[in-house]
């Protein structure tokens, strides 16, 4: 029971560890992808090499760490962790580099926020399986190449488009994590509640998996606040609990979360529904446009409420509805 710890970050992350599916066939959902990866893996092995690089796109809490994690482990091989923000040089990327154990799989989240002289280095680090080093200054340095132990790179990004393309290129093939259908987070869910002992009736999964934004992460927390809700009213884990928790937490019935209604507030109220640019409407609730268009954005349009046209983002009429606002061209539709 890892929620003994005093700090809720620390709880929060050994929670997410704890139900960290380790195998390909205990990870819920996202079938195709699944699919891929199995044959890369298997081709791999038969052929007694280190796995092509791979990248995985998707907005944050769909599995991307997990699916590194699994790589590692159904390969077997050692996996080291790092991020594109812990690499600010291509020094930093060189000394990753140059200490990993043959056949390593090295996993770098937000791989698009890594530094621009790093992304170079790396283009030849996937490639040939070697570096250049700048030794020395100006009109007299020169280059050492320095060969490195193969390795699988395996790139997480929220969106693959903010990769440059010469990068891209160079992996074996990029997985598109998609939000998940309410079925399957119910499985997620049961599967979490499995494992915390959780006695939790079915039509409380259920709420929860219709309310989790598509995301096994969150729908993860939002089990964990109504296990609270549960234990603390010593109540069972049942609907109005999950009615009840989810009503304190500010979850609406569709599971938008505070930025994602108010964006959908900005976009109806301010700006009449649209079309807006993605800049204006950054700037509006004070989010960087990046965090907009990959992590807010994508849900907002699966579930219908924006469209994304030409001209930026427009409300749609199913947004009208939901917040309660008259259409204003209703007639002309
Ligand atoms: P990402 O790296 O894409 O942000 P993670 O891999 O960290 O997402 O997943 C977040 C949490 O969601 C994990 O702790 C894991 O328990 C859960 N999770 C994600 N995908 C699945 C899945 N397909 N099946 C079961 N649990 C999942």
């Amino acid at each position: 029971e890892p929620l003994s710890g005093t700090a809720i970050g620390d709880a929060e992350i050994a929670f997410e560890g704890a139900l960290r599916p380790g195998t390909l066939s205990e990870f819920v959902g996202q079938q195709k992808v699944r699919g891929q990866l199995e044959l890369l893996l298997r081709a791999a092995a038969l052929q007694d090499r280190t796995p092509d690089h791979i990248l995985l796109a998707g907005p944050p809490g769909l599995g991307k760490t997990t699916l590194a994690m699994i790589v590692a482990q159904e390969s077997e091989r050692p996996l080291r962790m790092s991020s594109g923000p812990a690499i600010q040089h291509a020094g930093d990327l060189a000394a990753l580099l140059s200490s990993l154990v043959p056949g390593e799989v090295l996993f770098i989240d937000e791989i698009h926020r890594m530094a621009r002289s790093a992304e170079e280095m790396l283009y030849l680090a996937m490639e040939d399986f070697r570096i250049d080093i700048m030794v020395g200054k100006g009109a007299g340095a020169t280059s050492v190449p320095l060969e490195l132990s193969p390795f699988t790179l395996v790139g997480a990004t929220t969106r693959a488009g903010l990769l440059p393309n010469p990068l891209r290129d160079r992996f074996g093939f990029t997985a598109h994590l998609e939000f998940y259908a309410d079925n399957e987070l119910e499985q997620v869910l049961a599967r979490a509640s499995g494992l915390l002992d959780l006695d939790i009736d079915r039509s409380a999964l259920a709420e929860i998996a219709g309310r989790c934004r598509g995301t096994p992460r969150i729908a993860n927390r939002l089990l964990r606040r109504v296990r609270d809700y549960a234990l603390v009213h010593g109540t069972r884990a049942d609907l109005p609990a999950v009615s009840a928790a989810l009503e304190l937490y500010d979850v609406d019935p569709l599971g938008l979360d505070r930025l994602d209604r108010a964006v959908m507030d900005i976009l109806l109220r301010r700006f009449g529904g649209g079309p807006v640019g993605l800049n204006t409407l950054a700037v509006s609730v004070g989010e960087e446009a990046e965090t907009i268009e990959s992590v807010v954005e994508p849900f907002l349009v699966r579930i219908g409420l924006i469209m994304r046209t030409p001209r930026g983002r427009m409300a749609t009429e199913e947004a009208y509805t939901h917040f309660g606002i008259p259409h204003p061209h209703a007639q002309s539709r």
